[in-house]
Parts: C-alpha cells; sequence; structure tokens
C-alpha cells in the first residue's frame, strides 16, 4: 500500500475544495461573523505566509493566547502548514504559570485576544523568546502599547498571500501542536502532539460508535480551544465539512442556549459545569435545543442526575467521554451495546453514566496492587494506556520518568472495569479517600449527591482523621430555589439507601461556590485548604 504522511494541512484543503460552501459561524467581541470554509482557506493561507514572513520557521512554537473563534481556527491551520508548532496557552492560567509556559516551549510569536492584552504588557519583560505580538481584534486600529512589534491580524493577513501552498515537506510525526496540562500541583507539563496522532484522533471522531461526528452535523465545541485542542473537534469539523459555531468570548448559559436555538447546533461538547449551567437555564428560559442530537461530556466525571435530566426532561441524548491532554484526549466512550437496549431505563443510565469503553486504536491495562485487575466491576487500578495519539513524554520536563514507563502511559486514575469492558472512572490517585485501609471514592459521592434536586453542586474530599486515617467531607452548593428549606439531614436521608455506612461523610458543608481549576473542574487543593480554615473554626 501506498504509505503518504497524514498531516493536518490537507485537512482543510479538502474542506476548500469539497465544502467551500459550508461555513463557520462565530461569535465575536462585536457580534457573529460567518465565514465560508473557503473565505477560512484563504485567510489561513494569507496568515501562514504572513508567519513566514515575520520570520517563523519550521519548528518553532507560535503561542494563541484566545476564546474560540474563528481566527483561533484559522490559527489551527496556518501554524502547523508551515510547519511550525501550534502552542494554545490555557488563558485562565495565573499570569506566574502562563510566563513559565511560554518560556518553557520558547514560543517566537504570540497571537492573542484583546482581553490578553494587559496581562501580555504586564508580564512582557519576563518573555525571554517571543519577537512578535499579533492582536486578534474586531476594532480596525491598535490600541496604544507596549508590545512591540505588534501587529493587527487583520492587516497582517490582508497583506498575505491568498494561495499560499501549505509545508509538505514534513514527516507524520513533526509535532503540530502542544499544550499544557493545567497545574493542580507543581508547574504545567508539556505534551506535545504530532500531524499523525491528530489526523488518526480526528478520524476516531467520526465514527459512528463514537462522537460520530459528520458533514451534517453543526457542532459547537464549548470545551477551549486552549483545552486540548477542544478535544479535536476544531480539526475534524474541517477535516469532515462540518458547519462550526464558535461561542466566543466570555460565554455564559444563556449564550450557550441562544446559540444552540439560533444556529439549529446538533452536537456540542464541554465539561460537566458547562452542562449543569446550561441545564439551569433551560429550566428558566425558552429555548428550542431540539436540534441537538448528543451533548459530549468529559473532563470530569459526568453526574449520573445530570445525564438524566438533559435526556429525560429535554430528549438530548449525553455521550460521557474520558480523556486527558496527554491522549489528545479521547480513549473511552460511553454507547450502550446494541442488545443493552431494551434493558430497564434505569439500568441503561447506570452503564451510561460510566466512562465507557475504549475506543479503536488505543489499547490499556489496568493495574492494581496484584497486576492486572479483574473484569468484575469491583477490584481497583491504575489506567494505564498506549495508542497512536497517546504522548510518549512530557516536552523537556524530568517528571516524563514517572508518567511514562514501559511504553505505557500511567494516568493517576484508578478506575475499574465490568464484564462488558466497560471503565468506570474511580477517582484520581490523589482524590481517592482511604478511610481505615478501605477507599472510598469521592466521585460516587458527588454524583450521589448532585443527583438530588435540591443540589447544583457537590465535592467530597478527604480530611485527616486521627482514628480512620482519612474520612470523606461533602461540600455542597445548593440551587437557588431549594437553599432556604434543603438541611443536612435531607441529604443524609438521601445518600443512607445507597451506601455503606462508613462511607457517608462525616459532615455536609453547604457552601455558595465550589472553587474551580481553570477548566472548570472542582479544585479540591483549595477546597482542602479552605476546609482547613473552616474546621479549625468550628473547633
Ligand atoms: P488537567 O489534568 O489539567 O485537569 P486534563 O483535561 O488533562 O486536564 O485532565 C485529565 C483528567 O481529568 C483525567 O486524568 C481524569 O482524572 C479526569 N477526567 C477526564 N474525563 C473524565 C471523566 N469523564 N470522568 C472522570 N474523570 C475524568
Amino acid at each position: 500500500m501506498m504509505n503518504i504522511p497524514l498531516l493536518v494541512s490537507s485537512m482543510l484543503e479538502r474542506a476548500e475544495r469539497y465544502f467551500p460552501k459550508k461555513t463557520v459561524i462565530s461569535r465575536t467581541s462585536s457580534g457573529i461573523v460567518t465565514h465560508t470554509y473557503k473565505e477560512v482557506g484563504e485567510r489561513t493561507r494569507r496568515l501562514s505566509s504572513a508567519l513566514e514572513k515575520i520570520g517563523v520557521k519550521k519548528g518553532e512554537r507560535v503561542g494563541t493566547l484566545a476564546w474560540n473563534h474563528h481566527r483561533h481556527l484559522e490559527a489551527y491551520f496556518a501554524i502547523p502548514g508551515i510547519g511550525a508548532v501550534l502552542h494554545t496557552i490555557n488563558i485562565r492560567l495565573s499570569p506566574a504559570h502562563i510566563v513559565y509556559i511560554i518560556n518553557h516551549a520558547e514560543d517566537k510569536v504570540l497571537l492573542f485576544d484583546e482581553d490578553l492584552l494587559p496581562l501580555l504588557e504586564k508580564v512582557k519583560d519576563q518573555l525571554k523568546s517571543v519577537e512578535a505580538y499579533v492582536l486578534m481584534t474586531d476594532k480596525e486600529e491598535l490600541p496604544e502599547s507596549s508590545l512591540e512589534p505588534l501587529f493587527h491580524y487583520e492587516k497582517l493577513i490582508s497583506e498575505g498571500d491568498p494561495s499560499f501552498e501549505f509545508k509538505k515537506d514534513l514527516g507524520e510525526n513533526d509535532p503540530v501542536g502542544m499544550c499544557y496540562t493545567s497545574a493542580t500541583t507543581g508547574n504545567p507539563k508539556g505534551v506535545v502532539y504530532s500531524h499523525r496522532g491528530v489526523v488518526l484522533h480526528s478520524m476516531a471522531l467520526g465514527l459512528a460508535d463514537n462522537a460520530g461526528l459528520s458533514e451534517s452535523d453543526i457542532a459547537m465545541p464549548v470545551v477551549p480551544m486552549f483545552h486540548v485542542n477542544a478535544w479535536g473537534l476544531p480539526f475534524a469539523s474541517v477535516w469532515f465539512g462540518t458547519t462550526l459555531v464558535m461561542p466566543g468570548p466570555y460565554f455564559t448559559p444563556k449564550i450557550l442556549a441562544e446559540l444552540i436555538d439560533s444556529e439549529k447546533v446538533t452536537m456540542t461538547a464541554g465539561v460537566p459545569t458547562i452542562w449543569l449551567g446550561l441545564l439551569n437555564e433551560l429550566e428558566h428560559g425558552n429555548y428550542d435545543t431540539s436540534s441537538l442530537t448528543r451533548i459530549l461530556c468529559g473532563g470530569s466525571a459526568a453526574p449520573k442526575g445530570l445525564i438524566r435530566a438533559f435526556e429525560s426532561k429535554y430528549k438530548i441524548p449525553f455521550i460521557h467521554a474520558y480523556g486527558m491532554t496527554e491522549t489528545t484526549p479521547l480513549v473511552v466512550l460511553s454507547r450502550l451495546k446494541s442488545y443493552q437496549n431494551d434493558l430497564p431505563e434505569e439500568e441503561k443510565l447506570e452503564i451510561r453514566s460510566k466512562q465507557g469503553s475504549l475506543v479503536p486504536l488505543v489499547e490499556m491495562k489496568i493495574v492494581g496492587a496484584n497486576g492486572e485487575v479483574a473484569n468484575d466491576g469491583k477490584e481497583m487500578g491504575e489506567l494505564l494506556l498506549r495508542g497512536n495519539w497517546i504522548a510518549d513524554e512530557y516536552y523537556k520536563d524530568e517528571r516524563t520518568n514517572e508518567a511514562f514507563r514501559d511504553g505505557w502511559l500511567y494516568t493517576g486514575d484508578v478506575v475499574t472495569i465490568d464484564e462488558e469492558g466497560v471503565v468506570k472512572i474511580v477517582d484520581r490517585t490523589k482524590d481517592l479517600i482511604k478511610s481505615g485501609g478501605e477507599w472510598i471514592s469521592s466521585v460516587d459521592i458527588e454524583n450521589a449527591l448532585m443527583a438530588h434536586d435540591a443540589v447544583f453542586e457537590a465535592a467530597v474530599i478527604a480530611v485527616q482523621h486521627e482514628r480512620w486515617q482519612e474520612r470523606p467531607v461533602a461540600c455542597v452548593v445548593l440551587k437557588d430555589a431549594a437553599k432556604e428549606h434543603t438541611t443536612k439531614e435531607e441529604l443524609y436521608e438521601f445518600l443512607k439507601p445507597q451506601f455503606a455506612k462508613w462511607w457517608l461523610p462525616d459532615d455536609i458543608i453547604f457552601m455558595d461556590e465550589i472553587p474551580k481549576t481553570s477548566v472548570g473542574k472542582f479544585l479540591k487543593r483549595a477546597l482542602r485548604d479552605q476546609l482547613k480554615e473552616h474546621l479549625s473554626q468550628v473547633k
């Protein structure tokens, strides 16, 4: 058979050639703009040529600090189109981490949104490698700025070449992009994606039993383009000629609901906190969401109550998936097997609220205290992964040695696997609660609490205990309408039939908000610190 390098530029070329009329609908700071793939192709080629003129060379990193919009999409293809590396930077990280990431990746040029200007001006003297800045803005003129040299995106591309030829003298294993994991401890760790990995992962997104992304979809990636390439959806959508809806800066649940309604979005993807927010919005507003054929949810465990609410109340199928920055990200996805369709609803929900089965081309091993665990849905072990879109190291980082061993990625996630091959994430190794020598899954208690009608969000953490070593404590945010009348006792009564007695949290603490990471996951480290104060005050 022929052996043709798998390159990201060929995905955009396909869209330009075969889907020139299909569109990218982009919400920017000044409104909604629509471009056809023909236009996106031309604008991307102009950007490629402009970046070359600025001096970006093959293999060099170009950073982006941007929301989900059409210009960011153009950067997704223009940077790899000259053989350079698209480095998407998480704009919600602390300034210190952003500086660390830019210096560590040695970004040569930064493309950024206007709201990042004050931050970049503040830290510019600490940025060691950056030689030019490009502002992605709707405004006609550049603002006053101390950044030097600073280019205006639209002016820059207007001088670029619309028929620029993307570089083809690249290897499929060459780097195409990089992304740093959001650091919950220590500095962020860099993961480098290859052309080959991204192309194969995109192909997998199109499989019917996977995300089933297709030309007829209108896809809205809510997961940020700076978080594992918005789970690969921009790449795959362009390749398949899928209509893209980009929710832009500072979107709210209301904005998302309006976009779903007005643009007739068929599929969308994001972390559970986004869908909790949307659910709340749908309960209060009047939106037509009937176009949605599925919501893809991952990044942290999707509470069963959330899945139930979307499916039974709004008839929107909910697909639970699992992955990580190191895995491009999609590796496990939850769908029923054909012979399970006739099971009782609750049983089906139980299966689908697990993270699911392994997607093709990825392999796993689950290793517990006594070697590989049994497929019994009970024995717990750490999930190990390998495959064509799984990283094999952290970029210039000695933490590689801990996570990558014997050809496997050690995910740090503790899981079980049942006789159907369905994986359930029990916890992150560091969040499991060890009580009297037995493990308690914080995720299970959280999900049970979030299935209660009065509960908006719940996070469960371990607190030190003299006798039992660690005990669970639940932090609960109640829905506004339930705040006045809901009691701890009521929640305990709700949990009791569902868990062994020793699993029940030692306390349930009501809070106004649960601290979150930059990508919307519960920040348990901050919660532990917060609670330390709370518990000492109680004493
Ligand atoms: P970060 O490490 O910055 O939080 P990642 O997106 O790489 O960013 O996080 C990956 C981790 O998120 C996984 O290792 C796992 O612990 C968790 N995770 C991802 N998807 C799920 C899911 N569906 N259910 C439970 N945990 C999940």
